[in-house]
This record gives structure tokens, sequence and C-alpha cells, in this order.
């Protein structure tokens, strides 16, 4: 798989003012897939009522697939966005591990998604909405945050959340489905 871009530095120790981690920024072509994953999922919101939550799988800049809440439409309560979007990847290049990719969702991932991407191997989760903005029926966890699973996790991974969520936070304010 291709290689993504090293992350930003942390800290300068010889500055004061820089004690705070650099927050993490989207690259272009995230802002740019994020730009077109909100509009599918304002597509699907506003077109049949389905659950317009949409997330993508990208490498190198490119998106290699999309993936759309499916829950209901197949009976599945694990075929959230992110679940249908890395299936799509792995059984189409028959593989499981997905180094390297990084995978964006107008949603913050729940726990499952978080778990499932990090089996996979993704490393960097760029996501619109944030979990202390959205209704709390999208997190089964509610008292834990990404960042305490980011503490807890075996290996590093870099979350990148908040990108472009004005354009999207009101899909997922009262939890309608
Ligand atoms: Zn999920």
């Amino acid at each position: 798989m291709p290689e993504i871009p090293a992350p930003l530095p942390d800290t300068d120790p010889d500055d004061p003012l820089a004690r705070a981690p650099a927050r993490p920024e989207p690259t272009a072509a995230e802002r740019d897939a994020m730009r077109e994953a909100i509009r599918r999922a304002r597509a699907i919101a506003e077109g049949d009522g389905g659950v317009g939550i949409v997330a993508a799988v990208m490498a190198e800049g490119r998106v290699l697939a999309w993936g759309e809440n499916r829950v209901h439409e197949w009976s599945d309560p694990t075929r959230h966005a992110e679940m249908v979007a890395i299936s799509a990847v792995t059984q189409g290049m028959d593989r499981t591990d997905l180094r390297g990719a990084t995978v964006i969702s107008t949603l913050q991932p729940c726990e499952m998604c978080l778990a499932a991407l990090r089996f996979a191997g993704v490393d960097r989760i760029v996501y619109a909405a944030t979990q202390a903005r959205v209704h709390p029926k999208y997190f089964m966890f509610g008292g834990l945050s990404i960042e305490d699973f980011r503490a807890a996790s075996n290996e590093p991974f870099t979350p990148v959340g908040g990108v472009l969520e004005e354009e999207v936070i009101d899909l997922y304010a009262d939890g309608q489905e």
C-alpha cells in the first residue's frame, strides 16, 4: 500500500508557548474528499431520508472506495459507513491489511468502527462532526473520548477531527435516521 506523509511535528520543547500538541490538519486531498463525502451525505439525508453518513478509504491522496451506512438496508448493525468502506477495499483487494491508508468519515467513527479501523492497520482517521457536538446515540461508550482510545491504543494513530464540521454538523444534531 502507498505511504502516508510523515505526521506533523509535535511540540517544540524550547518554545514555552508551544506546549500544546500541534493540532493535526487534513491534507488538501483529504479536505476535498471530505467535501465530496458531505455532499453525498446530504444527498442521502435529503433524498430518500436514509442515514446520511459517508466514509471513504484513501491512499496516496486518492479515494479507493466510498461507504455509506447500510444498517437498516442490510439489517446488519455492523454496516456503518466506515465498515462498508474498508470491506469494499479489503474484499476487492483480497487483503485485510490497510496499513498506510487513511479513512475519512462525515461523523467521528464509533467505538466499533474505530476498533475495526485499527485491526485493519489504519492509523490516520479524518472526520467532520465530532462526538462532543452530535447526538449521544452515535456512541455506545459515551464516557470515553477518542483521546481516551488513543491513549489506550497498542499502537499510535492520528485522529484529525472537526474537518469541515460546520458544513455537516446539523445532520447529526438530533440523531434522526
Ligand atoms: Zn461506527
